[in-house]
């Protein structure tokens, strides 16, 4: 779904700048197999700037998404924000935005589609490794219990790496 910005002002010179601010409705998506869904709308401030080859977006995106615990598997809320600079070039000037990680072109002289701007944006404002809580113990690798609600019978073999050392010393006296 388009999210489309009206820049006839700026693109004509009629105004250096523009600014705006609003709530956008964002497509859920899939990141390393996982289902990223939007708790709500992105809360979205930036500022356009007309350049000569086209025009600069500068902002700020913040954003709840539900993710998947990587240690528990539970589905938990976490709030993302992403800062943004992007440009929007006018076509045939693209190569002017050198730099610039994506380079958006401007749409019938007078708009922009920011979407796939926010879009990217939030992609990048995922943690690769989400964690629900610092704390999450996770889930037993042997009997797979969830080990912060519960406690299982598994055998744990958990023993300080330095300790480890000393063993060993000790078991080839
Ligand atoms: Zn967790
Ligand atoms: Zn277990």
């Amino acid at each position: 779904m388009k999210i489309i910005i009206n820049v006839k002002k700026l693109y004509d010179y009629e105004e250096v700048y523009q600014e705006e601010e609003s709530d956008y409705e964002l497509e859920d998506f899939e990141l390393f197999s996982e289902a990223v869904k939007l708790k709500g709308p992105a809360h979205v401030s930036f500022r356009l700037s007309r350049v000569r080859s086209g025009i600069i977006l500068d902002g700020r995106m913040d954003a709840r998404v539900e993710l998947t615990c990587v240690r528990c598997l539970k589905r938990f809320e976490k709030d993302v924000e992403a800062e943004m600079h992007e440009a929007f070039a006018i076509p045939g000037f693209e190569e002017n935005f050198e730099g610039f990680d994506d380079v958006y072109m401007i749409e019938r002289q007078s708009e922009i589609d920011i979407e796939p701007a926010l879009h990217s944006n939030l992609v990048v404002s995922i943690p690769s490794n989400p964690i629900c809580n610092e704390a999450c113990k996770g889930i037993c690798e042997g009997c797979g219990a969830d080990l912060n609600t519960e406690t299982c019978a598994c055998k744990k073999e958990e023993i300080d790496p330095r300790l480890e050392i000393l063993k060993k010393l000790k078991d080839s006296l």
